[in-house]
């Protein structure tokens, strides 16, 4: 029987994911340095938070009102940075939940970045390409004020892409009386979009499972692997998976989930799912059911949806070695501890998911410098910015006896604590 469908974003402990970001930093303030302690109030607190009306014409000529927010969590250590999304159960509490993370995510890879997050609650489904582009454009408009290149760069999540992004950028550069291409990352290449960044989260997913792989000598080859979500994410995870060889056995997205024990044509899946909006029916593969999915035998998991979808009823059921968090949040404090108990290692999305934004800080560095490396310079740089990662989060979750959610946590809020404290209070 398929779960029944609660808002993305409450898990079923009715939990939202501003108060499990708030018990992550709880969790590991203890461990932080002594000194950082009177400064961990900052992490709990967002700098600042806007709600925008965001108001359309649609194409029957009505006029059509949508609630948009950017939050900046922290900006401690540079200007913020983190994705938009439009979604039909966005919230503001979501959206600093999701500014919250890619705060310490940036800190954990150590890009020069703070963190922040953006959102529109509307389903883009049900809007045509005009309209989805009069949205992004007033959107981008009323939170003119909170972006720029030195301030906050916006980039792609969830049901946006590289066209919004062109579209944004075009809004602020019309703003601005100049072309300023370094507002937002993940654009197209014809506008100073970066080699490399459309699969950068995936691979960045890929490289962190391999590492993981490695310590626990699990082999890639012949690897079974299931992926949840089946968009930018999702798909370039399961398709460089895929490429090393392992098998890539079921794959769900929001239309269902489909199954082949042999493994998926994962290029062949993309363009049925492309052409038919459905996985369902694709050639060389049988549909099961979505609650299923959860239990399937694996080597590796790969959320790459939503939040909160790894939750108390479904974590003992889960039968993968390794969990690798593509989304942002999809683990829910109560599931940690049951996969922890069950021997399940989990590679947490503040490192598992930060390939994208390092290709960002790769795209708003050569915008800058008008100067753009190759492919392959792009992705040596970003797997050794991972693999690096991986290993330092490793190594102090084996010399603390600590998960590598927690050692991230350490790793990335010591980073951003550090910086506060230096920089002391205004005025
Ligand atoms: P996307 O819009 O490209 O794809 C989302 C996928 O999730 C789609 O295949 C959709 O069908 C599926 N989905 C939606 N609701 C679902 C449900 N209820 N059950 C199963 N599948 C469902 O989004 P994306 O950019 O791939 O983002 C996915 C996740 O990865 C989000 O948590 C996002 O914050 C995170 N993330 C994205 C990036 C990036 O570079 N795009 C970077 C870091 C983290």
């Amino acid at each position: 029987m398929n779960t029944p469908q609660l808002p993305s974003y409450i898990s079923r402990e009715n939990i939202g994911p501003w108060q499990i970001f708030l018990q992550q930093v709880e969790q590991v303030a203890p461990l932080l340095d002594k000194a950082l302690w009177p400064w961990v109030e900052t992490l709990r607190r967002p700098k600042r938070s806007l709600i925008v009306d965001v108001p359309i014409r649609r194409d029957n000529g009505e006029v059509e009102h949508f609630e948009g927010y950017r939050v900046h969590h922290n900006t401690s250590r540079g200007p913020g940075k983190g994705g938009v999304r439009f979604h039909q159960d966005v919230t503001l509490s979501e959206v600093m939940a999701l500014a919250g993370w890619m705060t310490i995510k940036n800190a954990v890879v150590n890009v020069p970045f703070g963190g922040a997050k953006g959102g529109i609650r509307v389903d883009p489904r049900q809007l045509s390409l005009s309209e989805l582009e009069g949205l992004t454009r007033r959107y981008t408009s009323e939170i003119s004020s909170m972006i720029g290149p030195d301030k906050d760069i916006p980039a792609p999540d969830m049901n946006t892409n590289a066209q919004v992004m062109a579209w944004m950028m075009d809004t602020y550069s019309m703003g601005e009386g100049r072309t300023v291409t370094g507002v937002v990352t993940g654009k197209p290449l014809s506008l100073g979009g970066s080699l490399g960044r459309q699969d950068a989260t995936g691979r960045g997913v890929f490289v962190t499972a391999r590492e993981a792989a490695r310590k626990l000598d699990v082999p890639i080859e012949g690897a079974q692997v299931i992926v949840q979500g089946f968009g930018n994410v999702g798909e370039a995870s399961a398709r460089i998976f895929a490429q090393a060889g392992a098998r890539v056995i079921a794959v769900q997205d929001v239309s269902g989930t489909v199954f082949n024990a042999a493994g998926l044509d994962i290029v062949a899946l993309k363009r049925y799912q492309l052409e038919n909006k459905t996985l369902a029916g694709a050639p060389g593969c049988e549909v099961i059911d979505n609650d299923a999915f959860w239990s399937l035998p694996c080597e590796f998991l790969v959320p790459a949806a939503l939040e909160s979808q790894i939750n108390r009823y479904n974590a003992e059921r889960i039968a993968a070695r390794i969990v690798v968090e593509g989304a942002n949040g999809p683990t829910t404090p109560e599931a940690d501890v049951i996969l922890a108990e069950r021997g399940i290692v989990v590679v947490p999305d503040v490192l598992a998911n930060a390939g994208g934004v390092t290709v960002s800080y790769f795209e708003w560095v050569q915008d800058f410098s008008s100067f753009f490396w190759s492919e392959d310079e792009i992705n040596a740089r970003l797997e050794r910015i991972m693999s690096e990662s991986f290993n330092a989060i490793w190594q102090l979750a084996e010399q603390r006896r600590l998960s590598l959610r927690s050692a991230a946590f350490v790793i990335g809020c010591s980073r951003v604590l550090e910086a506060r404290a230096t920089r002391g209070l205004y005025p």
